[in-house]
């Protein structure tokens, strides 16, 4: 029987109502995990489980400095030779930003599963018992290694760079850009084969201060371009823009955008698109700026704060041209 870490960093999963038909007003994160252990006595049949609280967090609170934290520890379980894979419970509100960062810089092919609930664990027909009890399952599946960090969410099975939450009270609230869900459960089973495993592609910092701040600016019809030369008066090393469509920068936007890549901040243009993917042609008449690709804003941040702490702005732009970075 496979040993698996369960990692706990609080959640809906881990939350607490006064009642258990009040899914919206509750305490995310309240519950340990050994409740949420408790909660399913059939892991036992799947792994032997060793539990650990790293955080007891709202994900609406994770910060750079929890990724880092949560990256070592990881990190530490995937060098260890008696785990064979990793689970961690997460919120589902930023899930998508630590299952990026978690992919863009861990190095290993033992599974890594992230899992969540949208309803807390005292709920009527809560889903947070079966979506854990299903990310043990792939954790613990042969199938899984090799395929970087995986999000394990109600009927499917992710890959990590992509996702983004998408519903707000749904619990079927994750979904991919382009490629969607790569598996599902009941049994665990792919749609294809495991590719090459990834290998690590930005070594995450010693500490926080050393990810520089990267803003994402939301472009409505009308949005004033001063904004641009707002972030960067605050601090801003590199920006990301949701833009409408397929990355379409409106006209009055071109000149402080221009005038930010020729002072060496990198600007990502991604789409406000629920699960709009921005081709890198698109962009070609826009010099200096990079095509999120399939990466939605927000993991398209956590990739540029990465590339820019190692010092290479350009090295996103090397790994999404080259598609290394889907
Ligand atoms: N606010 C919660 C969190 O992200 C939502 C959830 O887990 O579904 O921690």
């Amino acid at each position: 029987m496979p040993t698996l870490a369960l990692i706990a960093t609080g959640g809906t999963i881990a939350g607490v109502a006064a009642s258990a038909t009040d899914t919206t007003g509750y305490t995310a994160g309240a519950l340990g995990a050994d409740a949420l252990l408790a909660a399913v006595p059939q892991l036992a049949e799947v792994a032997q489980i060793r539990a650990e609280q790293l955080f007891k967090l709202d994900s609406k609170d994770m910060e750079p400095g929890h990724w880092l934290a949560l990256g070592r520890r990881v990190q530490a379980l995937l060098d260890d030779d008696a785990i064979d894979g990793i689970v961690i419970t997460h919120g589902t509100d930023t899930l998508e930003e630590t299952a990026a960062f978690l992919q863009l810089t861990l190095a290993g092919t033992k599974p890594v599963v992230l899992t969540a609930a949208m309803r807390p664990a005292t709920a009527l027909s809560a889903d947070g018992p079966m979506n854990l009890y299903n990310a043990a399952c792939v954790a613990a599946h042969p199938d899984s290694a090799g395929r970087g960090t995986l999000v394990s969410f109600g009927e499917a099975i992710f890959p990590a760079l992509g996702l983004r939450k998408c519903q707000t009270h749904r619990l079927d609230a994750f979904a991919g850009t382009s490629a969607g869900a790569i598996g599902r459960h009941d049994p665990v089973r792919y749609f294809a084969p495991a590719a090459d495993a990834p290998a690590r592609t930005f070594a995450a910092p010693a500490d926080a201060a050393a990810l520089p701040r990267v803003d994402v600016l939301y472009v409505g019809a009308g949005t004033p371009p001063d904004l641009v030369d707002l972030v960067v008066a605050n601090g801003a090393r590199g920006i990301v823009l949701a833009l409408p469509g397929n990355g379409s920068l409106p006209a009055g936007w071109e000149t402080p955008i221009a005038r930010t890549v020729a002072a060496g901040i990198p600007v990502v243009c991604a789409s406000r698109a629920v699960l709009g993917a921005v081709n890198r042609k698109t962009l070609d008449d826009r010099p200096g700026t990079v095509a999120a690709g399939e990466l939605p804003a927000s993991q398209a941040r956590v990739a540029l704060m990465l590339a820019l702490a190692g010092g290479d702005a350009t090295a996103l732009d090397r790994l999404l041209a080259d598609g290394y970075i889907p």
